[in-house]
């Protein structure tokens, strides 16, 4: 990866200290037309499934994640928990069929082009050709994430959201980026309460007043989408509602500055005023990044005030913002699976993240809401 400040974004596992860069179903008519007999298997699958709530006994094949998902353990690790979250055992790995075109992390988990390309460092101009193919793959990414959106309610496992995302994204002929890159176990992430980012899908049953993050990633004709969302479980106490409404507001006011000449650390400028006016942190240690043919890439995009971002925003240009906003304090800690990132002292955090084209004169959100997207956000329905 590149050199960061405070590490880069995405699905990169920290390492020695340092950090790495972070970070769907079917638009397609052949999924539209199944989706009603696709319903009637995950809800005879929901019922089948073991009940692991608050239970150490899980059926066999489920074990916890250890080590950046090289390691499975049947026994909960020790940790310093932050919060009342804790990880539950996950499901073996999902299957990809043959035809479906994969990236170089699909089989061995390590990524070989991305980390040693020339788009490290410099942010690259895309051709139309381009474009319009990360157009196709977050049309895709969109859909596959509204899907999980559909599903999510008191005693949904996040596994099954997973599940969701799995089976919508193979449908629509993409690959779930997440699967196997860096050895992440799942295809997208779900990240709870205090789960900042990189959350892993296990068996955990979303419980009334929850909030999760959905996060997909879609690989489709040689180019990467990403974007994520932030959903209520059932009722929500006020503060998460003030955080959820706050973390989405910060993404439309950082995607409203961008347009060419804009410097890219003036992102978390807006970000940075907008979260502290409500009285939330931003988290450091993950950021916006760039995306086409590479899931991570330059440019490198804080989401807090007073970084040191290089560079100028240019025509052509597709990059991700992704803020995560903190209930309580910025700082955070690893879970023992080297995934999970939660807040320090346990408070809730949310995100929302986009892919962005740079336009001649503004943006376009690549990831944008469609009209089928379902109705989750109540500032929204005025
Ligand atoms: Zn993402
Ligand atoms: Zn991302």
């Amino acid at each position: 990866m590149m050199v960061l400040q405070l590490g880069d974004c995405g699905l990169v596992p920290k390492v020695h200290g340092t950090e790495a860069s972070s970070c769907r179903f079917c638009l397609l008519e052949c999924f539209k037309s199944s989706w009603s007999s696709h319903k009637s298997v995950h809800l005879k699958a929901k019922l089948s499934s073991p009940d692991t709530q608050n239970s150490g006994s899980v059926s066999e094949g489920w074990l916890y994640c250890l080590k950046s998902g090289q390691a499975r353990t049947p026994k909960l690790p020790y940790f310093d928990w932050t919060g009342s979250l804790r990880p539950y055992p996950i499901s073996s790995k999902r299957v990809v069929p043959d035809q479906i075109d994969k990236p170089d992390w699909a089989d061995d988990g390590i990524p070989k082009i991305e980390p040693s390309s020339g788009l490290q460092y410099t942010v690259e101009v895309k051709t139309p050709d381009q474009i319009q193919r990360m157009r196709e793959t977050c049309h895709i990414a969109r859909e596959v994430l509204d899907a999980a959106a559909r599903i999510i309610q008191p005693g949904v496992m996040t596994d099954e959201i997973d599940r969701v995302v799995h089976e919508a994204t193979i449908a629509a002929g993409g690959y779930p980026s997440p699967l196997n890159y860096n050895f992440f176990p799942k295809s997208c992430c779900t990240s709870v309460n205090e789960v900042i980012c990189h959350g892993i899908p296990d068996a955990r049953k979303l419980e009334d007043g929850d909030i999760v993050n959905v996060d997909v990633s879609v690989y489709y004709k040689g180019v990467h989408a990403d974007l994520n969302e932030t959903y209520f479980v059932g009722n929500i106490d006020e503060e998460s509602c003030q955080l959820v409404k706050c973390t989405y507001e910060c993404l439309e006011k950082a995607i409203s500055i961008v347009k060419p000449g804009i410097r890219f650390r003036e992102i978390g400028e807006v970000i940075s005023r907008h979260a502290s006016v409500s009285g939330f942190s931003v988290a450091r240690s993950y950021c916006g990044h760039g995306i086409g043919e590479l899931f991570h890439c330059a440019p490198n995009i804080p989401h807090y005030a007073r970084n040191k971002a290089v560079g100028v925003m240019k025509a052509g240009q597709t990059f991700t913002i992704e803020p995560m906003i903190n209930a309580g304090v910025w700082r955070d800690r690893m879970w023992p699976d080297g995934w999970t990132d939660v807040t320090a002292d346990g408070k809730r955090s949310a995100q929302f993240e986009h892919t962005l084209l740079v336009t001649d004169t503004g943006v376009e959100v690549l990831t944008g809401r469609l009209q089928t997207s379902p109705s989750v956000f109540p500032w929204l329905n005025s």
